[in-house]
């Protein structure tokens, strides 16, 4: 197989400043980069969206930012279902054909991520096109806007040999988002959890100075995890990554708490 081109989103490292929106919008609002694609209306198409998600309670709460664009799939639903105007570079993009899908807004439907917009101007499917328009132009730095223009890296993108991106998957621990779907995106995801696992959280506090206790061993025990974390000035522990389930937490080999977990959760505080 060829080089093949990919996308990696560090959810961790992205704040919201929507660069990555704007720049989709600056490169693709009011040009038409044909045969790849005719101009993004101004308003409603987000060829590349920022969902957001919030965990735990106050004060103990963190969000996350997912950027949603086409996963340039590499079993691709909506190329399955229009294989007449849907086509799968041997780089692994995918285009829909501006000629040949005018007319039909049913394309719209057939991404499960919802990343196909009506241009109800131009008459026609759109959609994120990994801006081919630049990556074959070959002009530096040849990379799609939104990476380009991300102020803290965390839209990362990889010409490369499938073997080396397995490498980059396994030590980076990248995720695909939505893999029950089959798709096989090229476009994968660091730090998924903050999106898709769920957090415990609290404090271990004194009875009788009513202050924060630093350097106590925790215990987080049940659906299969076994974790101990000693807790920080605050006198707090964060277990992470954990899916819904029953947990028990102990101190000093007592259990100090029981928790069903669906959630993240800010159990508050625990008086030793
Ligand atoms: Fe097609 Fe949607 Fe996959 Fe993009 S994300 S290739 S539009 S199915
Ligand atoms: Fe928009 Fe290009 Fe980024 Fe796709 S790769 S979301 S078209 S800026």
């Amino acid at each position: 197989m060829s080089k093949q081109k990919y996308l990696v989103m560090n959810i961790a490292s992205c704040f919201d400043c929507n660069d990555c929106f704007m720049s989709c919008k600056d490169e693709h609002v009011g040009n038409d980069w044909m045969p790849y694609t005719e101009s993004q209306p101004r308003h409603e198409s987000r060829w590349l969206k920022l969902l957001r998600t919030e965990r735990g309670q106050c004060p103990r709460i963190d969000v996350g930012y997912l950027a949603l664009m086409c996963q340039h799939c590499e079993n691709a639903p909506c190329l399955n279902a229009f294989p007449d105007c849907i086509t799968r570079r041997e780089d692994g993009i995918v285009l829909i054909e501006p000629d040949k899908a005018r007319g039909k807004k049913e394309i719209v439907d057939s991404c499960p991520y919802g990343a196909i917009y009506w241009n109800e101007e131009k008459n026609v499917a759109q959609k994120c096109t990994m801006c081919a328009h630049i990556i074959d132009s070959g002009v530096q730095p040849c990379k799609p806007r939104c990476s380009h223009s991300c102020p803290t890296d965390s839209i990362e993108y990889y010409d490369i040999e499938p073997e080396e991106m397995a490498k980059i998957i396994e030590e980076q621990g990248l995720e695909v988002y939505r893999p029950e779907l089959g798709t096989k995106p090229h476009v994968y995801y660091k730090n998924l959890y903050r999106f898709t696992k769920a957090f415990i959280t609290g404090a271990v506090v004194d009875t009788e100075t009513d202050d924060d206790v630093e350097n106590v061993s925790i215990t987080l025990k049940g659906n299969g995890v076994e974790e101990t974390q000693i807790t920080d000035y605050f006198g707090e522990f964060k277990f992470d990554k954990l899916l819904p389930g029953t947990y028990t937490l102990e101190i000093d080999g007592k259990t100090v708490k029981t928790v069903e977990l669906d959630k993240s959760l800010n159990i508050g505080e625990i008086f030793i």
